[in-house]
């Protein structure tokens, strides 16, 4: 049904998912005001920019007003934290506004909902902006990902150690279906997972309605989106850091931006979230858990597999044990692009890992090394006035690379590969620290330079280097 905004508001999931969800309009933030929109994402979901402009928008993203034939919802979904099942999760700070192109609107941080439990709903406004900047990031580098449509400073404070301001963040995503729905709809009962398995395999995998079993084809579906998905992560030295269950899509797509960060320099082990004390969601540990998780969702999917359970478990496990490989693959065709290489062989997949090996005996850093290599490949650069000036085995390695590379066009495309900018963790630090303080002219350029990431632009070296501080880089929740 088209609304006064001439959108055509669908209100799918709250219609045939209501036993996994809760209504819930929200209360909203009278004094709110807009810090970022992002006038393409709305475009492209069929907003004016006028429209966008209006007060009638900012009250709409507030929670004041509601779009007109929207049905706010609060999802329902468990997940393991930690490799703990929780039973009672679900959207605690977040609401479905409705979809809109078959997108999901949601606003986050927006106060409490029947799943709040214990928590007030909202959210800071750093980690809204935070997640505005990472998430339009990944998107720029075609790494599937829910996006950020408006980032709104709500003008009210939220306690937590101390009183932060409080923001609201849309975000837009091809579904919020996550592990954890389904291991919450397994909960419930078979009825309820096979609508909820359905109504995903229609909005997510229409391709796979007519397929012999279409819910084991669904689980191979999701499990090498996801190992696409994770392969890329790690291209760029992405580490997630909270990949529970309840933080993965069925879609593929990257959600829950909290304590995430990008490794500095190359150790497998790096961790950056204040709560992941094991090392659990580390660099080098996401495939495993990865796969770990999947499995997870395995189990919820076997009553629709097959009437006998024993059937059901073979089946599931020889989708899942090709996962592991098939991520390699994924993993390697990225690595060989990021160095140039055209084929995947063994010789290429030694020279990729004994390149990982100097980055890390060396301490590089990471998105640096791969521009370095490219200028020293095209001669603007030298081996002594790059990253690997100290390694002693760098120039066996470049020789041996060099065989395998077409030397006149590979640092081009390097440069296409391998992003100059990222939101290095000291600067994004710094630039919403002015923000909350209200000085958006850091997070203003910062948010232009990350737009064209394999750009590399005079005066904006510092953007490219990582800080001392970076190595102590703590992140938290985003609660
Ligand atoms: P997250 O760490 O963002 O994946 O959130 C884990 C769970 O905690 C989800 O069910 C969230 O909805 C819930 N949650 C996080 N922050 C809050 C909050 N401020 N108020 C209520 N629930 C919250
Ligand atoms: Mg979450």
């Amino acid at each position: 049904m088209k609304n006064s905004n001439n959108l055509k508001i669908d209100n799918s999931y709250a219609e045939e998912l209501y036993e996994i969800s809760e209504k819930c309009p929200p209360k909203g933030f009278k004094k709110a005001e807009m810090l970022l929109k992002n006038y393409s994402l709305a475009k492209e979901l069929g907003f004016d920019k006028s429209f966008v402009d209006s007060d009638e928008c900012l009250n709409i993203f507030a929670g004041n007003n509601l779009l007109q034939n929207s049905i706010p919802i609060a999802q329902g979904y468990s997940g393991h934290q930690f490799g703990h099942f929780n039973p009672q999760l679900g959207d605690g700070r977040a609401i479905l506004l409705c979809e809109i192109n078959k997108m999901d609107i949601q606003l986050k941080g927006i106060g409490q909902t029947p799943y709040s439990r214990r928590g007030d709903g909202k959210s800071a406004l750093s980690p809204v902006l935070r997640e505005y900047m990472i998430s339009e990031f990944m998107h720029t580098l075609k790494i599937p990902t829910t996006r950020s449509l408006f980032a709104i400073k709500t003008n009210e404070d939220v306690l937590r150690e101390t009183t932060l301001p409080g923001g609201v963040l849309t975000r837009i995503a091809k579904s919020h279906i996550r592990i954890g729905t389904f291991e919450y709809a397994r909960t419930k009962n078979n009825q309820i997972l096979k609508t909820l398995a359905d109504y995903s395999i229609d909005r997510h995998y229409p391709d796979l309605k007519e397929t012999d079993n279409k819910y084991l084809s669904f689980f191979a579906g999701v499990c090498d989106k996801q190992a696409l998905l994770v392969s890329k992560w790690m291209s760029i030295g992405f580490i997630h850091g909270v990949m529970n269950t309840d933080n993965m899509t069925i879609s593929g797509e990257t959600i829950d931006y909290g304590p995430c960060a990008f490794m500095n320099h190359y150790d497998p082990k790096t961790v950056f979230s204040s709560i992941d004390h094991s090392g659990r969601y580390s660099y080098q540990n996401q495939p495993a858990i990865l796969i770990w998780n999947l499995a997870k969702f395995a189990e919820t999917l076997i009553p629709l597999i097959d009437e006998d359970s024993e059937i059901s478990i073979k089946k599931l496990t020889e989708v899942l044990q090709h996962t592991m490989p098939s991520y390699q693959e994924y993993f390697y065709k990225e690595f060989a692009e990021k160095l140039g290489l055209q084929t995947i062989d063994n010789k290429n997949i030694k020279i990729i890992d004994s390149y990982l090996k100097i980055l890390h005996s060396e301490s590089i850093d990471f998105t640096l090394s791969f521009r370095n290599l490219a200028k020293i490949v095209d001669q603007s650069s030298t081996i002594e006035d790059s990253v690997f000036n100290k390694s002693k085995d760098f120039s066996t390695w470049y020789k041996s690379w060099k065989k395998e590379i077409n030397v006149a066009n590979v640092s081009k495309e390097m440069d296409l590969k391998n992003p100059c900018y990222i939101p290095r963790n000291h600067l994004i630090e710094d630039a919403l620290m002015n923000a909350v303080g209200g000085d958006m002219k850091e997070i203003n350029l910062m948010t232009g330079l990350l737009k064209e990431p394999f750009t590399e632009k005079d005066g904006f070296k510092k953007y490219t280097i990582s800080s001392s501080s970076d190595e102590r880089y703590i992140t938290y929740c985003g609660t």
